[in-house]
């Protein structure tokens, strides 16, 4: 996601310093320039950012958004860039991180209620030790409550939506909103409902459960999952969705995809749908990767692979 159609470029360091002072006269945050990107996502991958904030609470997230969109500034929100892939070149505009606010995690009787830039599993494993279920099947997926509600992430049957009640957003204007479930339109790795807009924090009813048989399988469930995923390697998770009735890795594996490689990247041998950057692995191997693997599927299967993986700072389709 990125925002803002008419858009200046601000990579100048005269100019993305003279932004900084200006967002620092009204605007409470830690203010980065020319950030590399590679460290901020999991597949160590991506040129700089030309601004990167760590806003000081939701109150100068808003300031801020309403700032780029004054300027004319293309902005984005990243939670733990664990689904994002970002080009060699880096982005023209302000990546907008809040980790460092939006941290909160609350219970009240069976609602939980959560900070958008807090780590998922923390969430989960507090909700475990209170004795509130539903989210013990996401334990594991790495990244932020606001990624994994922008992703309506999932796995083993379960997805961060199934419980939750509404989401608290910044709109394009810096305005205050609610959405509820119903309204964000959530479906598979999908919130079509959250487009364009900044997620804040959000409300879920869960399930009263024992917290000891929950932990259990919290422990459960991250074991699984280094079982059969590729928990260590420097990934982005899946590269593409799985087509309706179908799985995205075993397409890739009948068109030869395992163990395929372009510069410092690899199809891992033993997941097909995960790219890992084994080598020094750059945003233009990835790409190369995506299309030739969609290319093979195309041809021998008749099947368009749509991506899960994110993009951000490429110009066009990639
Ligand atoms: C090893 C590994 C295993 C994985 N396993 C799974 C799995 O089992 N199931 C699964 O579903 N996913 C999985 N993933 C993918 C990833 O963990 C999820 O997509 C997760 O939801 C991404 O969260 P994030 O905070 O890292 O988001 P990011 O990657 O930072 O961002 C993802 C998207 O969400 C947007 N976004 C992030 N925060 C906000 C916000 N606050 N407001 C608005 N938009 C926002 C970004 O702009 C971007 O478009 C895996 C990834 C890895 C590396």
């Amino acid at each position: 996601m990125s925002h803002s159609a008419e858009h200046i470029p601000i990579s100048d360091h005269f100019l993305s310093n003279q932004l900084v002072e200006e967002m620092q006269a009204d605007i409470r945050g830690r203010f980065l320039i020319n950030e590399p990107m590679s460290g901020h996502t999991s597949f160590r991958i991506g040129g700089p950012a030309s601004l990167y904030a760590y806003p000081g609470s939701i109150e100068d997230v808003s300031k801020l958004i309403k700032f780029c969109v004054s300027k004319g500034i293309q902005y984005t929100i990243i939670g733990y860039g664990t689904n994002m892939l970002v080009s060699d070149m880096g982005f023209d505009g302000c990546v907008i991180d809040l980790a460092e606010s939006c941290r909160n995690i609350d219970i009240d009787g069976n609602r939980l209620i959560a900070g958008a830039g807090q780590w998922g599993n923390d969430i989960v494993r507090k909700a475990a030790e209170n004795g509130l279920g539903g989210l013990e099947k996401l334990s594991g997926i790495p990244g932020g409550l606001g990624g994994w509600l922008k992703m309506n992430c999932g796995a083993f049957g379960s997805s961060i939506s199934d419980h939750l009640i509404s989401t608290n957003v910044i709109c394009n204007e810096g305005k205050i909103q609610t959405i509820s479930k119903h309204d964000a339109k959530y479906s598979y790795r999908s919130s079509t409902g959250l487009d364009g807009k900044t997620i804040f924090g959000a409300e879920f009813l869960l399930v009263p459960e024992k917290s000891e048989k929950l932990l259990q399988v919290v422990e459960d469930t991250i074991t699984e999952r280094y079982r059969r995923n590729i928990m260590t390697l420097p990934s982005a998770g899946s590269l593409f969705k799985n087509p309706p009735d179908n799985y995205a890795a075993k397409l890739i594996e009948s068109v030869g995809g395992k163990g395929m490689q372009f510069g410092g990247m690899e199809i891992s041998p033993s997941h097909a749908n995960f790219a890992i950057n084994t080598r020094g692995g750059t945003a233009s191997d990835v790409v190369d990767l995506i299309n030739t693997i969609k290319m093979l599927v195309q041809d021998n299967h008749n099947i368009e692979l749509e991506l899960e993986l994110q993009l951000l700072g490429f110009n066009d389709e990639i």
